[in-house]
C-alpha cells in the first residue's frame, strides 16, 4: 500500500479509533422523540402545527435573520428564493461549478440556466478574484442590467454555496453584485451554525436556503428553509409556500398560483428537539475537525480543509486535500478507506460533468476539476464526533 494512503487510514484511526464509521448519521437523543409524539397523539401532524410556528422562531433566534419560513426541503427552498428575487426564464444565474446539483436543479425550475463559476481552492466558494475579471470581460451593462456578451441573455443573480460548511467569501460576492446588478441568494444548505465574524450564514445576501435533509448537521427527514432578513420577501415566500391561500376562517380564496411546499408539523418538531442541540453538535464537530487537522500536519502530500479565516464553520463534512502531484492517489484512498468500514467519498461529480448541465455558459473550471480530482470527504457525524474525547480548558474533568 502506498504509505500515503496507510499513513492516511492511520490519521483518521488514531482520532476516531477503528470501529466502522458512516460519513454522517443523524443523532437523536435529546426531546426529539417526545415532540413527534405529540404530534401523533394530538393529531397535529399535517402541514398546520404549533412545531412549525416555534421551528421557524428558533431558526431566527439561531441566524439572526429576521424572518424564517420553513419548506419540504433544501431544494424548494432554493426555488422559491429565486423566484421571490424575480428569476426569470432565460435568466442566467450564477453558481459554483462544485456544488451539489440541487443549487443548480433549482434554477432550472425557475426555467433560468445555470451559469458555472470556478472555485477557490482556500473556501471551496466562488472565487471572487478570478469572476471579477470574467464578468469585465465577457458582460455588458445597460441601463442597469448586466448580459452575457455571447448569449445576450441577462445575468440576474449569484448563489453563492457554503461548501461544506466553510462560509464563502461574502464581502467579496456582495462587492461583485454590487458592480454588476445581482441579486444574492445563497444556498447555506450545509452551512446552519456557521458564521462569518459575528454573522450568520445566510444572512448576507437577499434570501437564502438552508436544508434539513437526514445528512445535514440538524434534520427534519426531509425540509428546508428560507431566511431573509426582508419581511416583504418573508412574507411572501409564506404566502407562496402555502398555496398562496388568503387567510380566513373558512374561506379557500388564493390569490395566485401557489405552491404546497411547506414543512409538515412531524418534520418540524423532530426539527424543534434537533435545533435545541445545534449549538452542542458544532462544538462536538468543531473538536473533531480540530483533531483532525492535528493529525494530518503529520501526513505528507495530504492537507485538511480547514475553515478559512475570519470564519467559525459548522465542519459539517470534513475533507482532505491530496497535493497536485498525488491526484492519482484518489481512488486508491476511497477504496482502501470503504474497505476498512472508514466510509470516505470524492466530492460531487462537478456541474459541467452532469449531462443536463455540460453545455451551460461557463468559465474556465480548472481549479474545480483540480479540486474535485482530489478532495475526498471522511467521516464527520455528530456519532463520529462523540467518539472524541472532549477536555474542557479548566481541566477539571471527573478523574476516576
Ligand atoms: C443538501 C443540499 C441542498 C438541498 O437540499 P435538499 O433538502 O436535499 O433538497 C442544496 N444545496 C446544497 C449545496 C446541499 O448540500
Amino acid at each position: 500500500m502506498n504509505p500515503v494512503v496507510s499513513n492516511t487510514i492511520d490519521a483518521i484511526q488514531s482520532v476516531i479509533g477503528s470501529e466502522p464509521a458512516l460519513l454522517h448519521t443523524p443523532v437523536f437523543e435529546a426531546n426529539e422523540l417526545a415532540y413527534v409524539s405529540k404530534c401523533v397523539t394530538t393529531g397535529w401532524v399535517s402541514s398546520v402545527g404549533s412545531f412549525v410556528t416555534r421551528f421557524e422562531e428558533m431558526l431566527s433566534g439561531i441566524t439572526g435573520a429576521a424572518k424564517a419560513i420553513a419548506c419540504s426541503s433544501g431544494t424548494s427552498a432554493l426555488f422559491i428564493s429565486l423566484k421571490l428575487v424575480g428569476i426569470e426564464p432565460d435568466d442566467e444565474v450564477l453558481i459554483p461549478a462544485l456544488t451539489f446539483v440541487a443549487t443548480a436543479n433549482a434554477v432550472s425550475h425557475c426555467g433560468a440556466i445555470p451559469h458555472l463559476v470556478d472555485v477557490a481552492e482556500t473556501t471551496l466558494g466562488i472565487d471572487c478574484t478570478k469572476l471579477e475579471r470574467y464578468l469585465k470581460a465577457h458582460t455588458v451593462i445597460k441601463s442597469g442590467r448586466t448580459y452575457n456578451k455571447h448569449t445576450s441573455r441577462p445575468i440576474t443573480a449569484i448563489v453563492p454555496m457554503h461548501c461544506f460548511g466553510h462560509p464563502s467569501a461574502m464581502a467579496q460576492i456582495l462587492e461583485l453584485a454590487n458592480e454588476f446588478n445581482l441579486k444574492v441568494v445563497e444556498d447555506a444548505a450545509e452551512s446552519l451554525g456557521s458564521y462569518l465574524g459575528e454573522q450568520h450564514t445566510g444572512t448576507f445576501g437577499d434570501i437564502a436556503a438552508v436544508s434539513f435533509n437526514g445528512n445535514k448537521i440538524v434534520t427534519t427527514g426531509g425540509g428546508g428553509a428560507i431566511l431573509t432578513n426582508n419581511i416583504e420577501l418573508g412574507n411572501r415566500a409564506k404566502h407562496l409556500t402555502t398555496t398562496a391561500k388568503v387567510p380566513h376562517q373558512w374561506n379557500f380564496f388564493h390569490d395566485t398560483v401557489g405552491y404546497n411546499l411547506r414543512m409538515p408539523n412531524l418534520n418540524a418538531a423532530l426539527g424543534c428537539g434537533q435545533l435545541e442541540q445545534l449549538k452542542n453538535f458544532v462544538d462536538l464537530k468543531r473538536t473533531l475537525a480540530n483533531q483532525y487537522q492535528t493529525a494530518f500536519e503529520s501526513v505528507d502530500h495530504i492537507s485538511f480543509v480547514a475553515e478559512p479565516p475570519g470564519s467559525r464553520s459548522n465542519y459539517w463534512l470534513n475533507a482532505i486535500l491530496l497535493d497536485k502531484a498525488h491526484a492519482h492517489l484518489r481512488d486508491e484512498l476511497l477504496q482502501a478507506t470503504n474497505e476498512r468500514q472508514i466510509m470516505t467519498r470524492p466530492a460531487w461529480e462537478p456541474m459541467q460533468s452532469l449531462p443536463m448541465y455540460q453545455s451551460c455558459p461557463a468559465m474556465d473550471l480548472s481549479q474545480c476539476d483540480s479540486v474535485q480530482s482530489r478532495l475526498i470527504n471522511i467521516p464527520s457525524g455528530v456519532s463520529i464526533a462523540q467518539r472524541v474525547p472532549v477536555f474542557d480548558n479548566e481541566g477539571d474533568e471527573d478523574i476516576c
